[in-house]
């Protein structure tokens, strides 16, 4: 317990109003401590960094890949609507996760009441599942190829020309905002301590429009041709660090600096006085999140600080004003 509370030190040197005497040189080693070696590129250093709200201040930079190997990834579609939930993954619906399995696959048209739903051949069972790196990209787009329409969608790493290495740039201190925002597409939610994104929630409207399903694998995550594997839920597969008794782990740390933790406390309960973007304070933890239910399609309501960057090059400099175009 003692190394663990030594780990959560970073945090709560961040965290405003807690005054924990320590230098940044310090703090960085601490916050690199945190993470699973294998996701570190380079980093955390200081650097210079403008947050979502213009506040020009003092960041940290992580450049990170997954950690994940191929066969920890995965599997997304089911094959055959007779396949069963352990060769599946999972989809979210109204805030609960369902197996996204051959069952339900089968039963697409009665659960979404729409009768264009064909995501099989009814003659053999097979689901049509894109194969291959250009059905996953022309599947995977905003606007979807019509030629995919019912199809499951399932994209590989392999089909990556490059590992997907990120750049994370955290405030060192988070920025309160005068009122919290909503996380949008421009950037994730946060980042686990295997350097893997927790990403903004899936666009399922537009998922679901185009007759398309893109499931996440078991641990919440799928692949997409551009970010590599990303989560958009949380199920316990990412690396947890116990911080203090009786409350739930650190999971990773948020776009705006403040920790995110698991969603339930080891009793099994949720906390009861999370506001609206799933943060409270804790005495020993001060301000951070915890995630939503795995089918909340959310891992948080919004982000209670100004927000940093996740950069394609490392040798960006973080301006979170400047929004790219939506994707
Ligand atoms: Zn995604
Ligand atoms: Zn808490």
């Amino acid at each position: 317990m003692t190394r663990h509370l030594i780990r959560l030190i970073p945090f709560l040197a961040a965290v405003p109003g807690v005054a924990v005497a320590q230098d940044e040189a310090e703090r960085l080693v601490q916050i690199k401590a945190m993470f699973d070696p294998a996701a570190i590129v380079s980093g955390p250093d200081l650097v210079d960094c403008t947050l979502s709200g213009g506040t020009e201040t003092t960041c940290f930079s992580i450049t990170v890949k997954s950690s994940l190997a191929e066969n920890e990834m995965g599997p997304w579609c089911p094959r055959n609507i007779t396949d069963g939930p352990e060769v599946s993954g999972i989809w979210p619906h109204e805030g609960k996760v369902q197996d996204a399995d051959g069952a339900f696959v089968k039963n697409l048209s009665t659960f979404y009441d729409d009768p264009n739903w064909q995501l099989f051949d009814p003659a053999t069972g097979e689901v049509n599942v894109t194969e291959g790196k250009e059905a996953c990209e022309l599947a995977a787009r905003p606007n979807v190829d019509p030629a995919y329409q019912n199809h499951c969608v399932e994209c590989q790493t392999s089909y990556m020309e490059q590992e997907a290495v990120l750049t994370y740039v955290i405030p060192m201190q988070p920025v309160d905002l005068d009122r919290p925002e909503r996380p949008g597409p421009f950037v994730g939610i946060g980042l686990a301590f295997n350097g893997i994104k927790y990403d903004a929630p899936a666009p399922v409207d537009r998922i679901l429009g185009a007759y398309t399903l893109a499931p996440f694998d078991d641990c919440g995550g799928h692949v997409n041709p551009h970010a590599g594997y990303h989560y958009h839920a949380v199920t316990g597969c990412s690396p947890e660090i116990a911080v203090i008794e009786d409350h739930a782990p650190t999971i990773g740390i948020a776009m705006d600096g403040y920790p995110l933790f698991a969603q339930l406390d080891p009793d099994g309960t949720e906390p009861s006085d999370l506001d609206e973007c799933r943060g409270h304070v804790t005495e020993g933890i001060g301000y951070h999140y915890h995630v939503a239910d795995a089918g909340a399609n959310q891992t948080i309501g919004c982000f209670k600080a100004e927000y940093g960057c996740s950069l394609d090059d490392p040798s960006q400099t973080c301006d979170a004003t400047k929004r790219p175009p939506p994707p």
